[in-house]
């Protein structure tokens, strides 16, 4: 098995797997938002930046290579993911104290994680729709984080309800839909772009606060060890299918 160096330690990689699949599939973790194990890699969120020999790179879509030497822990790395972190944080409206994603919530278990303690970056406070049309999804589209998980699952799940539309700061997700109402779409509450979320963004109604602080996913544990705990063996698993 070829072979690359990550954080001084020397990890197998089977080829055509990136630097963040071969690192999750050795329980070793990279932070992330916008990739998963199970949908194609986006890119956007760049959480995952690493230095690849020297030169920053995503591990989501750079590809591993023998004699590669990556490094992620440096404090220069986690300079630049705090960076991003806070950028996406005063990007949308991102109240954790009454988000009923709080305690369960990727980007907030992100900026605990990177051990931050302000946002640094003024606040842009977009104003963006509200969809609450749908009598089991709810749709904050301030707290988005243009992850394009929903839309990705929502693909894999044959509806293709969201989509991202415009640029930059005027990027919106879209509804496929006659009205562009949620509850206008063929959206049902059991589908996997319903639960995808990893910001408050997409919620199911009538769920809100029914777990009890200090119960919540990330009140026990850091985003990294649910991510290994989670993720690793669902990447695993897919490798292993694909052996068969
Ligand atoms: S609604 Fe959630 S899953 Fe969809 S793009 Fe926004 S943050 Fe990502």
């Amino acid at each position: 098995m070829p072979t690359i160096s990550f954080d001084g330690q020397e990890i197998t990689f089977e080829p055509g797997q990136t630097i963040i699949e071969a690192a999750m599939a050795s329980d070793l973790y990279i932070p992330h938002l916008c990739w998963h194990p199970d949908f194609p890699p986006h890119g956007s969120c760049k959480l995952c930046s690493v230095k690849v020999n020297g030169r920053i790179c995503s591990a989501c879509t750079f590809p591993a290579a023998e004699g590669q030497e990556v490094v992620s822990s440096s404090e220069e790395v986690r300079q630049l993911r705090l960076r991003l972190t806070q950028m996406l944080f005063v990007e949308g409206n991102h109240f954790c104290p009454s988000c009923e994603k709080s305690g369960q919530c990727e980007l907030q278990a992100m900026g605990y994680y990177l051990g931050m303690t302000d946002n640094h970056y003024p606040h842009f406070f977009p104003v963006r729709d509200i969809d609450a049309s749908h009598p089991h999804v709810l749709l904050d589209r301030d707290r988005c984080i243009f992850c394009e998980l929903c839309v990705r699952a929502s693909r894999a799940d044959g509806k293709n309800v969201f989509e991202l539309a415009g640029r930059g700061i005027h990027t919106r997700l879209v509804v496929d839909s006659p009205s562009g109402k949620l509850g206008d779409s063929n959206l049902d509450v059991n589908d996997r772009a319903a639960h995808i979320c990893p910001v408050g963004a997409i919620v199911v109604k009538e769920t809100a606060f029914r777990i009890p602080i200090g119960q919540r996913k990330y009140d026990r544990r850091t985003i990294a060890e649910v991510s290994v705990a989670e993720e690793a063996p669902l990447l695993r698993k897919r490798y292993e299918q694909k052996e068969d």
